[in-house]
Order: structure tokens, then sequence, then C-alpha cells
């Protein structure tokens, strides 16, 4: 399944998932229900992680070297070293993704709970939305493994 199947299939979810929550008489804010929407987006393409040409590596590589130029921009601005070693961490982490066999530990219900919890310090919801899209995504390329 392509991207913007995943994507399409992750929202319809979501929205499945928000109906029946308001249905069953449960009070979600309109800006809980937006920030699901905007969780489930990057959830739902997450486990693509491990495919150098998915669309979720492409922005992640954009966006990690981006944060680690302003993390190096910051360091000889402010020379807090602790920016040197944030951006280290992000070389490190875009480089151990391209040795990611695909749909391996990426596409695991188990990689799917620990991307989702830290979400959990900001409001347990967010980390219920982004579980629901990690596992449309698993449950769309038929790959349910622990
Ligand atoms: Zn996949």
């Amino acid at each position: 399944m392509n991207w913007p199947s995943h994507l399409a299939f992750g929202l319809v979810l979501y929205a499945a998932f928000i109906f029946s929550s308001i249905f069953f008489g449960y009070h979600l804010e309109v800006l809980t229900i937006a920030i699901g929407a905007i969780i489930t987006i990057p959830y739902a393409l997450l486990p693509d992680i491990d495919h150098d040409m998915s669309k979720i590596s492409q922005v992640v590589e954009i966006l990690f070297l981006g944060a680690t130029v302003v993390a190096i921009a910051g360091y000889f601005y402010s020379k807090k070293e602790e920016l040197l070693m944030v951006a280290g961490f992000l070389v490190a982490l875009l480089f151990v993704t391209k040795f990611l066999r695909h749909r391996g530990i990426t596409h695991t219900i188990r990689f799917g709970i620990a991307a989702a919890l830290p979400l959990a310090l900001a409001n347990p919801l967010y980390a219920v939305f982004a579980f629901i899209a990690f596992m449309s995504h698993l449950a769309a390329d038929m790959h349910l493994k622990l």
C-alpha cells in the first residue's frame, strides 16, 4: 500500500473512532479531535520509516537534517555543548534508519506502543490516537506482529 492509501485509511479509522466515541457519550473537545487528526498523519505512515523511498523517510530526513543544522548553529551562537549532542543524536538516528530491514521492527505492535507512549505525557488520549493510526498501517499491510 502506498502512503496516500495508508494516510486515507488511518484518517477513516480515526474518524470512525471519534464518531463511535461521541455516539457512546464520550465528550471530546474540538481541539483534542483536531490534534488527534494531526497525530494520525505521521503515525499512520511511521512504520514505513524503514523504507528509504517512503514519504515518511523523506520527511523525517528533511526535518532531522534541518534540526541538526539548527542545533549546530545554536551551538556556535550559544556555545552550549548539549546542542552538539542533540545534533549527533539526530544524525545517529537517521543513520540507524538506513540499516532497518523493511517490515522488520518498525512493523511490530511493540514498536507502535513504544512510539505512541511518549505522547501520553501530554495527554493519554494522544497516545491512543497515535496507536490507532499506527495499527491502521499494520492492518493495511496485513502485518500484525507483536
Ligand atoms: Zn508498511
